[in-house]
């Protein structure tokens, strides 16, 4: 078949495969049964230049489901590392394949990723494949994200094979277009770092200047601000992570991006019951990655990618480090800024005062103490209703008494108080009980509709609708059992 490139909307670049060939491996297509769309992200589709209808006809399933790449794309698979729970490996993408660089019609450049697309040199004894419900929740949990105006790889498609894959039974297999702002990762310098050369990490790290921070520009010093640029925009985005109540899940170096996008959606599950010790991945024993330890782990994550920039920073060694430990010293006062930032904004308040924290700190060990929902507090503050778990309880009204003091030590209005939270805290997230009912009603039945539902709600969960009512119960009493898990 050849594909008509131009009617499909495709606008094709190929920047990585210009870089050093030791960072990824050019592979062909491994082409599939009978490829059927599932889902389709017209939205997206249409911010990308895209044909939507087109592609969801027969040549353009054919390149989403991996059997056709237009000639003028790619069809790379990228080498990195990472730390996996704090040890290093080598790993590449061992179940995706970079078909090319969509440029927008704005200019913008976006990597188009095919994840369940087949084996790599990369794959080490996996398939290559993905399964239907993770892909599907891959999407639905990063559209969730966008939603939430977290910077985040989106969904454009998932497609079913028509094959059946082994995991712990046979389950259909599905193809997801992830679309990032690229796939660059702490990793990706980690492997640069480990097995290139000097010369190959410099290529790599001016690609990613150029690519993402253009605004560095040829400066002496210019690896130490790309190195702390890719730290600020870190810091920003786990602090919203921390006002959402996301927990990543699986925050390994390869799972860290150089652009502060989130990137792989494997384990991850939003909080309900509030407590900082939560943990969904069935793998994380430890809870290295529970939701309290995520800005720390995030700065881990940061140690090791300024290791990798290390011959960059200086020619001594020990310069070097003296320069990367002085820059890694500011991130956590960064991301606390934002923390404390959000969690104003959450409160309804503008200015700032030394006392904010405590007040902050106060209303979230009530929260704790009192089993309360994280999402649904916040939300009960914005629409000044009771709640369930904090009402009545005199600490409680003691701390809103407190609150309210506050409000009214500053100038804005009652009014401007409502629209700052309303804007601030989401009347919805992508509930673990409610995505499993979409999954379970996609996968083992083929009704799509409660997934759709359940994505049209929460595209604007700041919108505080009625209809949004429904989805803002909170799950039974299993919920603290919940289990997630990675790359099936
Ligand atoms: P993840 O847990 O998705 O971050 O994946 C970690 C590593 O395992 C990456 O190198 C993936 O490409 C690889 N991987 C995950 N699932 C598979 C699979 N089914 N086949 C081959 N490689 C896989
Ligand atoms: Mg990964």
């Amino acid at each position: 078949m050849t594909i008509d490139t131009a009617k499909l909307g495709w606008n094709f670049d190929n920047t990585y495969s210009r870089l050093p060939e030791k960072l990824y491996s050019t592979i062909d297509p491994n082409p599939v049964s009978s490829a059927k769309m599932i889902i389709f992200n017209h939205s997206l589709a249409e911010s990308l230049g895209l044909n939507g209808e087109a592609l969801q006809e027969e040549e353009g399933l054919a390149v989403l489901a991996g059997n056709e790449v237009p000639p003028e794309g790619a069809s790379l698979a990228q080498a990195y590392a990472g730390h996996q729970f704090g040890g290093f490996t080598m790993l590449g993408d061992g179940r995706a394949l970079l078909i090319g660089e969509q440029i927008t019609p704005g200019g913008e450049r976006f990597d188009i990723q095919l994840k369940g697309s087949g084996r790599t040199p990369y794959s080490r004894g996996g398939d290559g494949r993905a399964a239907l419900g993770p892909m599907l929740r891959e999407y639905i949990i990063s559209e969730a994200m966008h939603g939430l105006g977290i910077p985040t790889t989106r969904s454009l498609a998932v497609v079913t094979t028509g094959e059946r894959i082994m995991r712990e039974r046979l389950l259909p297999g599905a193809i997801m277009t992830r679309v990032a702002s690229s796939h660059l990762r702490v990793g990706t310098f980690q492997y640069a770092a480990n097995w290139g050369s000097v010369e190959e990490l410099r290529a790599l790290a001016d690609y990613a200047i150029e690519r993402h921070y253009p605004e560095i520009g040829k400066v002496e010093e210019r690896y130490l601000d790309f190195f702390k640029a890719v730290m600020k925009r870190q810091a920003a985005l786990i602090a919203k992570w921390q006002l959402v109540g996301f927990i990543h899940g699986v925050m390994n170096t390869d799972n860290m991006t150089i652009s502060g996008d989130t990137i792989d959606y494997g384990p991850c599950a939003f909080m309900d019951v509030y407590d900082p010790k939560t943990v969904f991945s069935s793998i994380d024993a430890q809870g290295r990655y529970a939701y309290e330890n995520q800005p720390r782990i995030g700065g881990w994550n940061l140690a090791r990618f300024a290791e990798a920039l290390l011959p960059l920073l200086h020619q001594e060694q020990e310069k070097a480090v003296e320069i990367a430990q002085e820059a890694l010293y500011e991130y956590s006062g960064l991301y606390k800024s934002h923390w404390l930032a959000g969690m104003r904004a959450k409160l309804g308040i503008f200015n700032e005062e030394k006392e904010d924290e405590a007040l902050i700190d106060e209303l979230l060990g009530l929260m704790k103490e009192h089993s309360a929902d994280f999402t649904n507090t916040f939300r009960m503050l914005t629409l000044d209703n009771t709640m369930d778990a904090l009402s009545g309880k005199p600490e409680f009204d003691a701390w809103h008494g407190k609150w309210q003091t506050r409000l009214e030590r500053q100038q804005e209005s009652k009014e401007a108080v409502h629209t700052l939270m309303k804007r601030s805290n989401p009347a919805v997230i992508p509930r673990n009980h409610r995505v499993e009912a979409a999954l379970e009603a996609a996968v083992e039945f083929g009704n799509y509709g409660v997934m759709e539902n359940l994505l049209k709600i929460l595209k604007y969960p700041f919108a505080h609708t009625e209809e949004q009512e429904d989805y803002c119960a909170v799950p039974g009493d299993s919920a603290g059992d919940y289990r997630t898990y990675c790359g099936t």
